[in-house]
């Protein structure tokens, strides 16, 4: 588990990983090689959440070192000109579904003690939510195609802003106007923008006011993302 930042909030979040680790919470226990957590940066203002571990993840108990995480880190470094070590990475269950399953809802309200932990502790402004499963957790909407490129409000002044699944994008590769690619690039350079912002210390409110300009002129102007 790789922590950056805050020394206290990073023994904050050591304390429930290590309450992850003997979870028996849910029957996902039984199938587990490793707890995954989740890691990155615990001073971060974005925090990405997925939807569960995936086989790598398992093997080595870190979020999104498979193929989908390369990828995902690919598109934090080139679109939203960021390292995966500036964000806090998680997961909606902490342990492998079987065959890669969407969890049930039995799963994700047994493990939602350990990511409300991780959000009080980290506070971060804005929510990614990364596919249809944490999309629905925090906004109750089922559609990502739909939800994406738009903000919800959450508890506090949290906002959330939904994007594609790495996974999802490995399964669609073209990258044409309109395609869930082209639209998952756009809205990493939002990310980016976003990033930046905040740690300059603007107000939420005001910076999702100002992107959401910025995302309408991207959708319009059409051509690549580079
Ligand atoms: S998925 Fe969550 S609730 Fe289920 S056993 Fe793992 S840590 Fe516990």
């Amino acid at each position: 588990m790789f922590l950056y930042g805050n020394e206290e909030k990073q023994k904050n979040i050591e304390m429930i990983a290590k309450r992850i680790e003997v979870c028996e919470k849910c029957p996902l226990n039984l199938t587990r090689t490793n707890t995954v957590p989740g890691s990155g940066n615990v001073d971060s203002p974005i925090m990405f959440v997925g939807e569960g571990p995936g086989a790598d993840e398992d093997a080595l108990g870190e979020p999104f070192v498979g193929r989908a995480g390369q990828l995902l880190e690919k598109m934090l470094k080139e679109y939203a000109k960021l390292e995966r070590n500036d964000v806090f990475i998680t997961n909606i269950v902490k342990c492998r579904p079987p065959q890669n399953r969407v969890p049930t809802q039995e799963e994700v309200k047994s493990c939602q003690s350990y990511l409300d932990g991780q959000i009080i502790v980290i506070k971060p402004k804005i929510i990614v939510t990364l596919g249809n499963t944490p999309l629905y957790y925090f906004t109750g909407e089922s559609k990502i195609t739909q939800s994406r490129g738009r903000f919800f409000n959450w508890y506090g002044d949290i906002k959330i802003f939904p994007t594609f699944h790495p996974s999802y994008l490995l399964r669609n590769q073209s990258s044409t106007k309109g395609s869930p690619k082209w639209y998952a690039y756009l809205d990493m350079r939002i990310i980016g923008i976003m990033y930046r912002a905040l740690k300059q210390g603007k107000d939420v409110e005001e910076v999702t006011k100002t992107v959401e300009e910025k995302i309408k002129s991207l959708e319009n102007a059409g051509g690549s993302q580079t």
